[in-house]
């Protein structure tokens, strides 16, 4: 029959796909109307993202956060799609990701034509993110460990910089990396938390404060771990 798969292979693709389908209708049914936001999550595979040890222990296309180990989630669906939505990163700008975690959002910033450059503390989860995004063709995101409050100054001016994890204050040390015109949003606060939306324009930086939400701390520097334990 025209179109059927003689394997299941591609009846998992076609489930995916549709899983993926559903996911962005849900996220434009409940306001995200930026089209390339929308086209680059029905683009990405959400499932290979998650590690394996995690996977089928929930709907990896559900509005929800995933567990990825180390006590660490890969961000609900529609946060991502809000914050990508608000830094609207354009092809070929210059972005650092705080919080590499799955590589998932590193994924979608790559699909929007961005140059990607991501810090993750935990050296395991970087790894996994490499493996995934090499596998899915996204090898050209440059992940590094390290310290997500000391940003990436060898790369730095940046456009956009998006942070995945929640520092009680504004790391000062980012906003200094922005480029004229550049935007950055982050999630600040502890327990309660707010993301906050800065943009830089000449010497002035103004601050706008948005949606609350909960995300996992950003660890100082001095709890950085190597060890590579879940
Ligand atoms: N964007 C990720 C979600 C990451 S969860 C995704 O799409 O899956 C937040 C991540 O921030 C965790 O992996 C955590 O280890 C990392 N993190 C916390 N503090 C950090 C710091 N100071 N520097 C770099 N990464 C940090």
């Amino acid at each position: 029959m025209i179109g059927m798969q003689a394997d299941g292979a591609g009846d998992g693709d076609a489930a995916r796909a549709h899983a993926r389908a559903a996911m962005v209708a849900h996220m434009a049914k409940h306001g995200i109307c930026d089209a390339r936001v929308l086209a680059a999550m029905a683009a990405v595979p959400r499932d290979p993202f998650i590690p394996a040890a995690h996977r089928g222990k929930v709907d990896p296309y559900g509005d929800h956060p995933c567990q990825i180990g180390f006590d660490q989630t890969m961000s609900q669906p529609f946060v991502v799609a809000y914050m990508l939505e608000r830094l609207r990163v354009q092809p070929s700008e210059k972005v650092l990701e705080i919080g590499t975690g799955s590589g998932y959002q590193a994924a979608l910033l790559h699909e929007l034509g961005a140059r990607v450059f991501t810090i993750e503390r935990i050296s395991a989860l970087a790894e996994h993110a490499r493996g995934v995004l090499a596998a899915t063709g996204y090898d050209s995101v440059c992940v590094r460990v390290g310290d997500g409050y000391r940003g990436w100054p060898e790369e730095a001016p940046f456009a956009v910089i998006i942070v995945s994890c929640a520092p009680p204050i504004l790391p000062a040390a980012l906003a200094v990396q922005l480029c004229d015109g550049g935007r950055m949003i982050v999630p600040v606060g502890e327990g309660q938390q707010r993301l906050v939306v800065l943009r830089k324009r000449g010497a002035c930086i103004t601050e706008e404060q948005d949606l609350a939400v909960r995300f996992v701390p950003m660890v100082p520097a001095a709890e950085e771990r190597h060890d590579g334990q879940a």
